[in-house]
């Protein structure tokens, strides 16, 4: 007899599984895959390392509250992660500011300016049509923001 049945072993249903076992229920958790972690997981082949889902984490403070939730107590220090697209004519890091990242893509691309242009002023539109975000939850914010509200 359980008290639960999560399905599907990715981040989510094991955050679910690992809170209701922390808080003294008896779970199953079901996964149809080989692995556990859902799109959280990589595969080698020919030696190359193929990422199928997160590289670093978005939010990672709720990543730490959910872990010190589930009842880890053990402090988890995250590292900053860098992403570097690397092909044969391709070196870019593209975790760098924002127009940094621009003109280093229009420097590689010189015959794609417009479509450069195009394609950042998309991301910005975006950006401007979540900057209240934070309103609904103050994790979301970011960068310069987060540090001047724990400023205050
Ligand atoms: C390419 C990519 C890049 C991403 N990058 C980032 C990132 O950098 N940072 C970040 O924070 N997030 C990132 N995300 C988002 C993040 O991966 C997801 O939000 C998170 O992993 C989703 O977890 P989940 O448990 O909801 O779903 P999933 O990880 O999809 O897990 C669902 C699980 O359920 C299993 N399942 C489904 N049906 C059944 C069934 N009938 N029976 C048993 N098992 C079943 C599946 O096999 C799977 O293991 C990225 C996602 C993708 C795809």
């Amino acid at each position: 007899m359980l008290d639960a049945i999560v399905v599907g072993a990715g981040l989510g249903g094991l955050s679910c599984a690992a809170k209701l076992a922390h808080g003294g229920k008896s779970v199953l958790a079901l996964e149809k895959m080989h692995h556990v972690g859902g799109t959280s997981y990589i595969f080698k082949r020919d030696g190359y390392i193929f990422p199928m889902g997160p590289l670093s984490f978005s939010f990672p403070n709720l990543v730490k509250k959910m872990l010190h939730d589930a009842g880890i107590k053990k402090e988890i220090i995250f590292k900053r992660q860098h992403f570097q697209l690397l092909s044969p004519h391709i070196d870019i890091i593209y975790s760098q500011e924002w127009m940094e990242f621009k003109k280093h893509l229009k420097f590689l691309f010189k015959k794609d300016q417009q479509g450069i242009d195009a394609c950042f002023d998309t991301f910005t539109s975006l950006f401007e049509a979540i900057k209240d975000i934070h309103e609904w939850n103050p994790e979301f914010l970011i960068g310069k923001k987060k540090k001047m509200q724990k400023k205050y």
